[in-house]
C-alpha cells in the first residue's frame, strides 16, 4: 500500500505517495507545486515563480545500498521521513538554481553561469 503524504511550505505543495520496495528501501514519488517567491538574479527583484516539479528519489533506512549511485537515495533515521525537511531542501535546490524574472529573461542569454 502506497503511503500518501502532503506537506507544505509557504506557498508549495508537496504530495505524492511513498512505496515500499524492499525492506530498507522505499520509492518517494512526489511532486511540488504552488510557488515561492525568490529573488531575480538579475535585477534582485522578488518575483514568484511557479512551481511545477516531479521528485522521484529512493529512501533508506540505515544501511547505504553498496554503490547504488544511479539511484538518488536519501538516508532516514529511525524509520521516520521527515517530510518538511525533504520540501525544505527541495525549495532550497529550487532556490539555488539560476533564476530571472519574466522581465529579464532573455536578456543575458550572453552571460555564463
Ligand atoms: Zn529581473
Amino acid at each position: 500500500m502506497p503511503l500518501d503524504f502532503e506537506v507544505k511550505c509557504e506557498d508549495a505543495h508537496f504530495s505524492g505517495d511513498i512505496i515500499l520496495k524492499k525492506r530498507n528501501l522505499a520509492q518517494l514519488n512526489g511532486t511540488i507545486t504552488g510557488s515561492i517567491s525568490l529573488p531575480c538574479d538579475l535585477c534582485a527583484e522578488t518575483v514568484k515563480k511557479e512551481l511545477n516539479e516531479e521528485i522521484v528519489f529512493y529512501l533508506s533506512d540505515g544501511i547505504a545500498h553498496g554503490n547504488d549511485n544511479e539511484l538518488d537515495v536519501v538516508e532516514i533515521e529511525n524509520s521516520t521521513i521527515d517530510m518538511d525537511e525533504l520540501l525544505a531542501s527541495e525549495l532550497e535546490l529550487i532556490r539555488s538554481d539560476y533564476f530571472c524574472c519574466s522581465n529579464c529573461e532573455g536578456t543575458s542569454l550572453e552571460r555564463e553561469f
